[in-house]
């Protein structure tokens, strides 16, 4: 088990397979023209599965696969495959933009529980937000889903007068189905065109829904990140992502891998250690991964606080969201 400085243990890995995406959300995606990190400065599969390997004899429990969009990769499913032999419970993040060629695939993994993007349920907003005209697409993967069983949470980023006016809309969808919302408050990254009253706070989100539904919160687990509710007989819950307003880096058990193999120890930190270079030099990389993590910041990755009104974009230093994998 590895701890950082702050005794939090270090038990879940996220591996970015790619920042490649057939997407282009503009929250994640820099607005100036993108270049995609070409395929032979990524982790290959096996490189993917012996780095993971290091990790799970140090104690993770936990991958999930992102990116970009992790089933854009041509060869994910060798990728799904090798690491469902691993000692971990194996999830993953997803536009579901392609679940339907990858359904039997997750399935055969034993993978049971999905984040799956969706910020509207509107077809044309999906379109203004996304630049691609696939809602329906999306949306009946999500039904697909659900319908074979898998434990489906929909991430909803939260814009303020964009898509703020669409809240109960989300939670009237857990009425009658076995979804679970994920209302994020908006996040600061490299170009994204971040401003801090586009975020809509947890405790907002909440009043909107409490002028309308009966809610409960449910139980939250130390290493959670969300904040769970469920609205008195709905069959779906909700819950609040409040990086912004009220974060959870107390009980933050989470490392990352970048597609192109740099370990980060925090969504927003600004070092990075090149794990993938150092691998294929053949050494042992496992003394750079406690390195990394010992050097975890207490919050925030050291940049900035929970009163978020006075963040400055341009003294942020981190990767975009899509190269650091969500
Ligand atoms: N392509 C996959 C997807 O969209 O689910 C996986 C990668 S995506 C970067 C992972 C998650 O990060 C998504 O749920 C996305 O909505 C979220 N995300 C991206 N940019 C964000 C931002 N600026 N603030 C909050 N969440 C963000
Ligand atoms: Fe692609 Fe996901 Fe980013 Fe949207 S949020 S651009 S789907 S990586």
């Amino acid at each position: 088990m590895i701890k950082d400085n702050y005794n939090r243990v270090h038990d879940y890995l996220r591996i970015s397979l790619t920042d490649n995406c057939n997407l282009r959300c503009f929250y994640c995606m820099p607005e100036e023209d993108y270049e995609f990190t070409p395929s032979a400065r990524l982790m290959q599969p096996h490189e993917i599965e012996s780095i993971a390997k290091v990790f799970v004899n140090e104690g993770v429990k936990k991958i999930r696969l992102t990116g970009g969009e992790p089933l854009v990769r041509k060869d994910a499913a060798d990728i799904i495959r090798r690491l469902s032999k691993l000692p971990v419970q194996l999830t993953l993040t997803t536009n579901a933009t392609r679940i339907h060629e990858f359904i039997d695939e997750l399935e055969n993994a034993n993978v049971k529980s999905l984040n799956i993007s969706l910020d509207t349920l509107q077809a044309d907003k999906f379109q203004i937000i996304t630049r691609r005209d696939l809602f329906a697409r999306v949306y009946e993967n999500i039904q697909l889903l659900i319908a074979r069983n898998f434990h489906v949470k929909v991430n909803v980023v939260l814009m303020k007068g964009f898509n703020d006016n669409e809240i109960n809309d989300f939670i009237e969808w857990t009425k009658n189905a076995n979804v679970h919302v994920r209302f994020i408050e908006f996040m600061p990254f490299e170009s994204n065109r971040w401003t801090s009253n586009k975020v809509v706070t947890w405790k907002e989100i909440l009043e909107v829904i409490e002028k309308k539904y009966s809610i409960t919160r449910l139980h939250d687990d130390i290493h959670d990140t969300d904040k769970k509710y469920t609205v008195n007989n709905h069959q779906g819950t909700f819950a609040i992502i409040s990086t912004m307003s009220a974060p959870f880096c107390s009980g933050c058990n989470r490392v990352r891998l970048t597609a192109d193999g740099k370990m980060k120890n925090c969504l927003f930190s600004q070092s990075e250690t090149d794990l993938l270079t150092a691998f294929r030099k053949g050494e042992d990389i496992l003394p750079l991964i406690i390195q990394n993590i010992k050097s975890k910041e207490k919050e925030l990755g050291g940049q900035f606080t929970k009163d978020f009104e006075n963040i400055h974009t341009e003294n942020l230093h981190n990767r975009s969201m899509i190269a650091i994998g969500g």
